[in-house]
């Protein structure tokens, strides 16, 4: 563990120099509330927007250092997600930066109410590893575009991309304001310890809890990114196929590690057969007909770490030891941190892969009969941050949707939702709260200032002395606005 002045994960930061960084950042606030305005923040997301396209095949390389992960994936669920998230903000920022008139009250006519968004100051952005570049920086711009100064700890578990996102920033924003401090938990702590004004944490819900107690220590206001078991639910009414493509790219692209993955399938007895061998195909589709053509896949990704890898196995081997049987793949080569991508049936609530979050390429297929003890077991858990579910039917998804509460849900397809900057991101419980991605984002890094005005109000006429007018005005106006 590193102590309070050494060197931490390769780098030299230290106990003093995030004091100093924390330091200039807030020095820094006041003035920052003016300049930097609509156009200051332009052009803080173009450099980033420009940096990401410089250093675009360094991305790439570090996220294939990292986990294995494929180039194009990298595209799509690296980099595409954030550089949507800057055009976004750079087309809509002005809408969201003015302030809003709100329409005077009875009991305040003659007054001018306003509401303007304000930066909240200096916050803390700490990251997860599992989309490391994407869940780092995609919070920035929501930062950026609010007006906040940023300190931002990547993931130590992803250390290629940290450093990549550590020189990125630094040739890209004075410290003063973006500063990545690179770190494991040690350092993580260390930062929370300071007075920010706002933390955005990705990462798992027992560390939220953590967080969350820190952040009470100083009052910051929280948006906390979390996971958990979010199922997805195939109906009667499903196309099969089309439900196993969707389910089968939501669970395997990243080898599931995804906070977002489908991590269990619900599917009605009729139809699970069908679903199963589609799934089956799906697999061999994408990733190779056979064991060992999967194992060599470039377009399958490889569990972040070794610790990782034999969590994924022991899940498997536990579960089967305990009577479920292994439909697909199964196989696992944690020292190579490979998991093959594995269905698993006959699973039971007691077993470690029912209980935890899988979050990895592992997906038990659960078949039903009765949808009321299925939303009875989503309800009895955490909410999830998601829930899937595939049916043609308009009125099933709908009446699932009604009856269940859980951060989003995704109706004949997974994942998707994260990438239309037009929604909400975020859970509900214990998958999180708050939400980010594209005018959520921006809010949950700016603060909403009432602004009053008197221009002709008559408040106060209620002013002391209350004499017996007063007395009747006041009485008056508790029948009129009350
Ligand atoms: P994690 O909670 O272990 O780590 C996240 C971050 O917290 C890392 O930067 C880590 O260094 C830091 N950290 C670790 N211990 C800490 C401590 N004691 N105090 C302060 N900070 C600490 O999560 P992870 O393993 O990186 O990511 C996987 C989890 O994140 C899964 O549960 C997944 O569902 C969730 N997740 C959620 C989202 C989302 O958007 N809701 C996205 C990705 C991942």
């Amino acid at each position: 563990m590193p102590t309070a002045d050494a060197p931490v994960a390769g780098t030299a930061v230290d106990g003093d120099r995030i004091a100093a960084l924390f330091a200039a950042q807030r020095q820094g606030v006041a003035v920052r509330r003016v300049s930097f305005d609509y156009a200051a923040r332009l052009v803080a997301l173009e450099r980033l927007r420009d940096a990401l396209v410089r250093r675009e095949a360094d991305i790439v390389a570090a996220l294939a250092a990292d986990f294995g992960k494929p180039a194009t994936e990298v595209l799509l669920t690296e980099i595409l997600p954030v550089r949507q998230e800057i055009a976004h903000a750079r087309r809509h920022l002005r809408r969201w930066m003015r302030p809003r008139r709100v329409r005077p009250t009875l009991g305040l006519i003659g007054t001018a109410a306003r509401v303007r968004p304000e930066p909240k100051g200096v916050c803390l952005i700490i990251a997860p590893w599992n989309y490391p570049l994407n869940l780092a920086l995609g919070p920035l711009v929501s930062a950026l575009a609010a007006g906040n100064a940023v300190m931002l700890k990547p993931s130590e578990l992803a250390p290629a991309t940290s450093t990549l996102i550590a020189s990125l920033i630094a040739e890209t924003f004075p410290p003063g304001l973006v500063a990545v401090v690179e770190g494991d938990a040690a350092v993580a702590e260390r930062l929370l310890a300071l007075p920010f004004d706002h933390i955005f944490f990705t990462g798992s819900p027992a560390v939220g809890r953590i967080v969350m107690a820190a952040a009470a220590r100083t009052l910051a206001s929280v948006t906390l990114e979390l996971g958990g078991k979010s199922p997805a639910i195939v109906g009667p009414g499903a196309d099969p196929r089309k439900a196993a493509r969707w389910i089968a790219w939501g669970k395997f692209a990243n080898a599931g590690q995804t906070c977002i993955a489908p991590d269990h399938v619900f599917v009605h007895r009729s139809v699970a057969d069908r679903l199963v061998a589609a799934l089956e195909a799906e697999i061999a589709r994408a990733y190779g007909a056979d064991p060992s053509a999967r194992r060599h896949s470039p377009d399958y990704a490889r569990i972040v770490s070794r610790r990782h890898a034999d969590r994924l196995h022991d899940l498997i081997e536990s579960a089967t030891a305990a009577g479920a049987q292994v439909l697909a793949g199964g196989e696992a080569d944690p020292v190579a941190r490979y998991v093959a991508p594995t269905l698993i049936a006959r699973t039971t609530l007691d077993m470690a892969v029912s209980q935890e979050e899988i979050f990895g390429p592992v997906l038990p297929v659960i078949a039903y009969d009765d949808l009321d003890q299925v939303i009875a077991r989503i309800d009895a858990g955490p909410k999830p941050l998601a829930l899937y579910v595939f049916d043609r039917s308009r009125s099933f998804a709908e009446a699932i949707t009604a009856r269940t509460s859980s951060g989003a849900v995704g109706i004949n397809l997974t994942l998707a939702h994260f990438l239309h900057v037009g929604l909400p991101f975020g859970g509900i419980g214990q998958s999180g709260i708050g939400a980010a991605h594209g005018e959520h984002g921006f809010r949950a890094f700016s603060h909403e200032k009432a602004i009053l005005r008197d221009r002709f109000s008559v408040t106060p006429l209620l002013f002391p002395p209350y004499t017996p007018l007063v007395q009747r005005l006041v009485r008056l106006t508790l029948r009129l606005l009350g």
